[in-house]
């Protein structure tokens, strides 16, 4: 069996792993236009200088050859030919496949913004080469403006003012992690990140980026009114799945290739996972993007069974959670960070160190904010994933345990409810 992967990130290195151990003899490709593997959760620690580029890498050096996978870095692949079962090089190989994986996870998206798509000094942060890049640029250049105050600009901004740079966070929406964290436990990292030297502006449009006659960047524009000095731009504005591998086939894309619960696409024998994919997402309860690492990983593993031929759906693919762990204070987050409307009961516990809130109705608990003290996030997590109603627990909440679901039948069997 010939088994090709597109992509050596989380989805495609976590299939080539499970197909390993599941078929011995198989032939396993992978191909990918990045030259190295590494992840790019830890970018922002290689721009800060925390990390080196070896310590990027999630997999051992022996990887591919205890694993006796065929490995292409460098490759980039511009079609796929679905009639006969091949896949096409920019360079104009065609490789053939008997069972063939996209994880070609997603890019970012530039806004058309004046000067944002022409000028010298713009990056985003996606790849290795653009870590080096804007850790290249910011040894020369000394004030940063990113744009977009979600987890990769976030992460960008704290990797470069630990480097002394200047640095200005600026944000559409009210508060900074708008898709991640309520208000208040916005507030709380705002305030921490202005004392590291971080300026934050929120509810702020980068309205124009002011180039000089050679299109090095100069200064930007905010709200139309305000003029800062800049002299580099880092972008993180969202990423959107690299899909045009398949425009030309009858691969089914929404916002992303569309698979069923095997990770298998519209066309029979050709599988995808990670950011490029839209698959069914438990706490929306529809198909969706779900661009996170644990989501790929998992993802790449229920393609893996499916392609060696043992059937496997994916379950509890509860992909709308966040972490993050910002100057030493932790937060987990889960599903609605705000509740929509009065037919939502919330509960809050605040002390020096600790935010912690959980948004429910009537007791089935559909968002949940942990910061400070994370210590209960895999029970909550679970009652989460499982709806488990919560009304009866509600006095001690933010203290539940796994032994709190525990209980003894009157033969004196244990049970556990949590399930
Ligand atoms: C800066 C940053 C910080 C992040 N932090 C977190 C975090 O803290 N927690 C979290 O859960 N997630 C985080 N993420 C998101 C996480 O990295 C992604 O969800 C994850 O990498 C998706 O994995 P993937 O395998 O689907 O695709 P990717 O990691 O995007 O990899 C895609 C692979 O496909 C290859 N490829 C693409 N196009 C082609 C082509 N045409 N031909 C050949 N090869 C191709 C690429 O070379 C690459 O190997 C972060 C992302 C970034 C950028």
């Amino acid at each position: 069996m010939k088994y090709v992967i597109i992509g050596s990130s989380a989805a495609g290195i976590s299939a080539a792993q499970n197909i390993r151990q599941l078929d011995n003899d198989g032939q396993i490709t992978i191909l990918a236009k990045d030259d190295e593997i590494y992840s790019r959760c830890m970018l922002h620690h290689f721009i800060s200088g925390e990390r080196s580029r070896d310590q990027l890498r999630f997999i051992d050096d022996e990887f591919m050859k205890e694993h006796n996978i065929n490995w292409e870095p460098g490759t980039k692949i511009i079609e796929v030919h679905e009639s006969n079962k091949s896949i096409i090089t920019e360079k104009g190989l065609e490789i053939p496949y008997d069972k063939l994986l996209i994880a070609t996870g997603s890019s970012p998206v530039i806004p058309s913004i004046p000067g944002l798509r022409t000028g010298k000094q713009i990056y985003t942060l996606r790849n290795l080469k653009d870590a080096q890049k804007i850790k290249e640029a910011s040894r020369k250049k000394t004030k940063v403006l990113v744009i977009g105050a979600g987890l990769v600009g976030v992460d960008t901004a704290i990797g470069l003012v630990s480097q002394n740079i200047d640095v200005t966070l600026v944000e559409l929406g009210e508060t900074i992690l708008p898709l991640q964290l309520d208000k208040t436990a916005a507030k709380i990292y705002e305030d921490l990140f202005i004392k590291q030297g971080i300026n934050i502006k929120t509810n702020s449009k980068v309205s124009e980026i002011i180039l000089d006659n050679d299109e090095n960047v100069k200064a930007a524009i905010i709200n139309n009114e305000e003029k800062i000095d800049v002299d580099l731009v880092v972008v993180a504005t969202g990423v959107q799945p690299n899909t045009s591998l398949v425009k030309e086939t009858d691969i089914k894309v929404n916002d992303g290739i569309v698979v069923d619960e095997c990770q298998q696409t519209s066309i029979k024998d050709i599988y995808a996972a990670g950011d490029v994919c839209q698959s069914y997402e438990v706490f929306n309860k529809e198909k969706m993007l779900t661009p996170i690492w644990p989501a790929a990983v998992k993802q790449g593993e229920i393609a893996a069974y499916n392609m060696v031929g043992i059937e496997c759906e994916l379950v509890n693919n509860f992909a709308i959670k966040n972490s993050m762990r910002f100057f030493g204070v932790s937060t987990i987050s889960y599903g609605l960070t705000e509740a929509p409307d009065d037919n939502y009961q919330i509960e809050t516990q605040n002390n020096a160190n600790t935010y912690q809130k959980i948004i429910h109705q009537n007791g089935i608990i559909k968002g949940a904010i942990l910061m400070g003290d994370i210590s209960n996030a895999g029970v909550i997590g679970r009652l989460i994933r499982d709806e488990i109603d919560i009304s009866g627990y509600l006095n001690n909440i933010f203290d539940l345990t796994y032994a709190d679901f525990f209980s003894q039948t009157k033969e004196g069997k244990f049970n556990y409810n949590l399930s």
